[in-house]
């Protein structure tokens, strides 16, 4: 018989810190999922984010613990962890290329975001290359409009190709919030999945 299995063609590369993973990481990347037929997600949990250089991030196997706790039931979601293996800072760029190499170069990929983060690109290492590389999709983020004029000014016909939107039910959920709600005592359930939730109370994350 012939063999059937389609190769997979279509990668969402969903970035983060997730410290911790929440709610708003995972429906942006369902939400992309779905609208831009992705075969599958990766999930790959940052190891020195060159952004969040100065602040304390919890260590690298709590972020990937819970990172897997809450993708676990979605089949199409997977969790990587090769930003985490590698040394030296987690360049995207680096990541993009990695994951192109292990897919075969007919893979088309899909960088999902927050719009805060496409206000951002342009501070990233070597974005034009980048953005030569693979696809944005800024998903829409409470307080974060995005300026379609300006990334054009900065990146011309690269903004217009490669950079994509979507308009998502907005959840004002952000991983400081949780941190900052942990620290007093407040409630966290709907916000991170229940196992995450469970996970930071058990090894007493963000006290
Ligand atoms: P922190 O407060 O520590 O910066 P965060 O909630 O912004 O955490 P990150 O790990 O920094 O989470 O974000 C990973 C990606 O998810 C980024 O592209 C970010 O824009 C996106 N993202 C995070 N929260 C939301 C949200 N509420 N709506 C849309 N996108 C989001
Ligand atoms: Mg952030």
């Amino acid at each position: 018989m012939e063999d059937t299995l389609q190769p997979i063609r279509r990668i969402g590369i969903m970035g983060g810190t997730f410290d911790p993973i929440h709610m708003a990481h995972l429906a942006i990347a369902e939400q992309v999922r779905e609208a831009f037929a992705l075969d599958l997600v990766l999930f790959i949990p940052a190891a020195n984010p060159p952004h969040k250089q100065g602040r304390k991030v919890a260590p690298a196997y709590h972020r990937l613990m819970m990172t897997q706790l809450a993708t676990y039931s979605n089949s199409c979601f997977h969790v990587s962890k090769q930003e985490l293996e590698r040394t030296g800072p987690s360049y995207s760029l680096l990541t993009v290329r990695e994951v192109q190499e292990k897919y075969g170069a007919d893979a088309e990929l899909y960088f999902i975001t927050g719009s805060d983060t496409i206000n951002e690109l342009h501070t990233w290492y070597h974005i034009e290359e980048l953005l030569d590389s693979c696809h944005f999709v800024g998903t829409t983020r409470p307080g974060a409009p995005v300026d379609k004029e300006d990334l054009v000014k900065r990146f011309g016909r690269l903004a217009e190709e490669k950079i994509h939107f979507l308009a998502v039910p907005e959840l004002e959920i952000s991983s400081t919030d949780i941190r900052q709600r942990v620290r007093c005592g407040k409630s966290i359930k709907y916000v991170v999945p229940a196992a995450v939730e469970a996970y930071i109370r058990k090894e007493g994350l963000y006290q």
